[in-house]
């Protein structure tokens, strides 16, 4: 059987990858943090045993912190062995504020939560990677880390670093046959989007190439051909609807 770790993959672009892991055949570690999120967690999972018969194993842990990170994988391990197919670094945050107010514990708080658990979850994963001489890792970005967008310096430095991480990795362990890539979404329905100024959102949706908002169906497709491909490392793939054209 397959094992695939994720971060944040209880609600929004993360539940529909967990579920997309599952048809996939991957028994799934599904990370969740906050206490309003284990409901949630544990309903995803009764849908992975009742769609996808694979099993699923619910993990509270804050992706920001070193411990949580080591005692998420620890638990991945014995529950399902020391071999960890897919590690899916999703959990994001974002403030959305103008940056000279912004306090530092804010925007430190994006920067750990965004790319520093990424650098956590790869640092207690890998290792066992390397050791099955194969893996994939496929991190969240963000259409923010390819271009500039007002009120989220953060975001968009978390995110551009998250595609800098990915490259460098993919470079290091190519030859250990371990693939990593981002997946930079564009603007996609969850919680993320409902909770910053809609009147904003709005203005954004209408320079669409598409004309339209993405769905978290979209995401976990990309993740899926991101796992699939064998030949596909240190890349990023972006469903934007045209929003961003390189
Ligand atoms: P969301 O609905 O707000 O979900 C965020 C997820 O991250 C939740 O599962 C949350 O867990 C988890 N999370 C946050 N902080 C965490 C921490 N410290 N430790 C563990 N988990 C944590 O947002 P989303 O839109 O699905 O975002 C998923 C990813 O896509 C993020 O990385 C985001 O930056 C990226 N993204 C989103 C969009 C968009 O338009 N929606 C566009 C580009 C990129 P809890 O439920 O426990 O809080």
């Amino acid at each position: 059987m397959k094992t695939a770790i994720i971060t944040g993959g209880s609600r929004g672009i993360g539940e529909a990858m967990t579920l997309k892991l599952g048809e996939m055949g991957y028994n799934v570690v599904v990370n969740y943090r906050s206490d309003s999120s284990k409901a949630l967690t544990e309903n995803v999972i009764a849908k992975l045993k009742a769609y996808y018969s694979v099993e699923g194993l619910a993990v509270q842990a804050d992706v920001s912190k070193y411990e949580d990170c080591e005692r998420l994988v620890k638990a991945a391990v014995e529950a399902f062995g020391e071999k960890i197919d897919v590690l899916v670094n999703n959990a994001g945050i974002t403030n959305n504020a103008a940056f000279c107010e912004l306090p530092r514990e804010k925007y430190m708080s994006v920067l750990e939560t965004n790319l520093i658990s990424a650098f956590h979850m790869c640092h207690f994963v890998v290792p066992y990677m390397v050791k099955a001489n194969e893996g994939c890792v496929v991190n969240t970005s963000s259409i923010g880390g390819l271009m500039g967008v007002a009120n989220q310096a953060d975001y968009c430095a978390s995110k551009a670093g998250l595609i800098g991480m990915t490259r460098a990795l993919a470079m290091e362990f190519g030859k250990q046959n371990i693939r990593f890539n981002c997946i930079c979404p564009g603007m996609i329905w969850t919680d993320m989007l409902r909770g910053v100024n809609q009147d904003e959102v709005a203005a954004l949706a209408q320079s669409i190439p598409m004309g339209k908002i993405g769905d978290v169906e979209d995401i976990a497709n990309a993740m899926e051909f991101l796992i699939k491909d064998k030949y596909m490392t240190g890349q990023y793939v972006s469903p934007n609807g045209g929003i961003y054209m390189p």
